[in-house]
């Protein structure tokens, strides 16, 4: 059994921190290949390691004094150095960054330092092998992630290490400097990782239990989710809470290697398990819930509309050509309308009214904006009878009225359109009937 296990910026926060770390690896053998964070927020006022760094480094590259600056980015790697009581000097590592950020060597090559850095010492710390991913992680000539080459490499290098530490958040460009992933970019080389290493786990530890059914800062209390699918888990990415980075589903995915999320803090909570599929019934019907505010309806109105061939297309054209991406597309027979975020489209307003003028002559044009959408999402509808039902008779009980309704053709999720102004209603009336009420 293999498990690659990844540890997030706060569980690496502090000396305390890396001592659970290290308790958590060392109790269980299979727990091979380390990909650590930098150094996170200790507690809520303070700034992560990372941050730290583009700040330095956007100092160092102005000519600025960053001096004092960096003496702080040391003084984090100190602390946790010290009070571990390793012997381990970063002295050298230390002169050469400085070197590069003033030699200009790029806010990615600044960013990576703090994974870089941090898998060094942790590597000391356990006595495991620390293999830098600028060696073992690829981008291609246009920055994009390049798959094949880092899987052919990785998975040759870490053959042949029983344990190693492979710094997170960054690979290496075909010219040899360094690029990062998007910020949270470090969960995305622990799943590279696991593909490489044909893992029968990724780990994936933060701080806290799990994903949850719904959204802390509107539900008190909510559940953790035990088992999503990642088909779930997508059609949940209105959730806000960054527990995962997006991208970090993709390579393990296709492996078929699970994704648990665990908690550095409560490693006895069995956190939350991400599958391909599975026969586990969820606890509840649903599996969760997210929603998300500020979104905007462009309906469209015209006779016939529904034999005239190519009227959808015409219509999205106007929104590809404004950069604008479209999140649902309810229709009627004369109607159809367009749900667009509405940050995006406030700026291209007027050219996107001109567009569809121009492409389709509608009878015409109504914008709706502040409109929330709400995913009520669950592997367990298809096979329950009355899901929509409960849904919109607690809605309806809760006085909340429902501007749009869609249901994904998998049955996996409806997709509710409310104001803004009823989201928080809408999201408890929702969660209540499905958990609170048969608890
Ligand atoms: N340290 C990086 C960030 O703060 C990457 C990561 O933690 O995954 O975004």
């Amino acid at each position: 059994m293999i498990k690659v296990v990844k540890f997030g910026g706060s569980s690496l926060a502090n000396a305390e921190q890396f001592r659970k770390v290290a308790d958590i690896i060392q109790s269980d053998d299979s727990r091979r290949y380390i990909v650590p964070s930098a150094p996170g927020k200790r507690f809520s006022e303070d700034t992560k390691v990372t941050d730290m760094l583009y700040e330095c480094y956007s100092a160092a590259a102005k000519g600025k004094d960053y001096k004092p600056l960096l003496e702080n980015i040391k003084k984090r790697y100190y602390e946790i150095i010290n009070e571990l009581g390793l012997t381990l000097s970063l002295e050298a590592e230390f002169s050469i960054m400085e070197a590069c950020f003033i030699g200009k060597a790029g806010r990615d090559y600044a960013a990576s330092r703090g994974e870089y850095l941090n898998g060094i010492v942790l590597a000391n710390f356990l006595g495991y092998e620390f293999v830098d991913a600028a060696e073992v992680i690829f981008f291609d000539d246009n920055g994009a992630f390049d798959a094949d080459r880092t899987n052919q490499i990785l998975s040759q290098r870490l053959a042949d290490i029983e344990r190693a530490v492979v710094p997170g958040f960054y690979g290496s460009m075909p010219n040899d400097t360094i690029k990062t992933f998007s910020r949270g970019g470090s969960d995305v080389t622990g799943s590279i990782v696991a593909k490489a290493v044909k893992a029968d786990l990724y780990e994936n530890w933060t701080d806290v239990s799990g994903f949850l059914v719904a959204d802390p800062r509107v539900i008190d209390n909510p559940k953790v989710i035990t088992t999503i699918t990642y088909k779930e888990l997508r059609e949940l990415s209105y959730m806000g809470a960054t527990v995962l980075h997006e991208d970090a589903i993709f390579p393990v995915r296709k492996e078929g290697i699970p994704i648990n999320i665990k908690n550095t803090n409560a490693p006895e909570d069995s956190g939350t398990m991400i599958v391909e599929s599975t026969s586990k019934k969820p606890e509840y019907t649903i599996t969760g819930i997210a929603g998300k505010k500020g979104f905007t309806a462009v309906s469209i109105e015209k006779d016939m509309m529904n034999l005239e061939l190519g009227f959808g297309r015409k219509i999205l054209e106007v929104f590809e050509k404004n950069g604008i991406s479209f999140e649902h597309m309810p229709s009627g027979i004369d109607t159809m309308s367009i749900i667009v975020q509405q940050s995006e489209f406030e700026a291209k307003e007027q050219e996107v009214l001109a567009g569809i003028h121009r492409n389709v002559s509608p009878d015409s044009i109504e914008i709706e904006s502040d409109i929330a959408l709400i995913a009520v999402v669950g592997r367990g509808m298809k096979s329950t009878r009355g899901t929509a039902g409960r849904i919109f008779s607690a809605l309806a009980h809760a006085h909340v009225n429902v501007k749009m309704i869609d249901q994904g053709s998998s049955e996996l999720n409806i997709i509710i359109g409310v104001n803004d102004a009823d989201f928080e209603k809408a999201l408890k009336a929702i969660y209540d009937i499905f958990v609170s009420s048969v608890l």
